[in-house]
């Protein structure tokens, strides 16, 4: 690492709100990200996905922030509110539709089982103290 290189990244996206102009917003490059891609999405009120998709490799964490909406997952239709949390495994054949509101989520896209520890068993408490 370089000496002026700071060991964090910050961006500021706006409003959620701000997102039914912006659409959608990839924060991996961004944020320098190197395990994960997030981006921040909204989809205007019966608005669908323009197609269905599977990954090869990653995983999807779909997190609704607002709104509601059909998440078509295989066969399956799964009903989407604010607080839905969806993993959604590469092989899943997958699209979204938006309900009357529209739906504001984020998606985080990740390696399938590259996770090799996690919180406790990565984390190193410190000396360090607030100020
Ligand atoms: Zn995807």
């Amino acid at each position: 690492m370089m000496a002026d290189q700071k060991n964090y990244q910050v961006t500021e996206i706006g409003t959620f709100a701000s997102f039914d102009e912006k659409g959608r917003m990839e924060l991996g490059d961004t944020l320098g990200l190197t395990g994960c891609e997030i981006s921040v999405n909204s989809m205007p009120a019966g608005k669908s996905s323009p197609f269905f998709h599977k990954h090869k490799l990653n995983e999807e964490i779909y997190v609704v922030i607002s709104g509601s909406g059909v998440f078509y997952l295989d066969q399956d239709e799964v009903m989407l509110q604010e607080g839905s949390v969806v993993c959604v495994a590469p092989a899943a054949d997958r699209a979204l539709k938006a309900g009357n509101e529209g739906l504001k989520y984020l998606c985080i896209q990740a390696q399938q089982n590259s996770l090799t520890q996690k919180t406790m068993d990565d984390g190193v408490l410190t000396d360090t103290k607030i100020k």
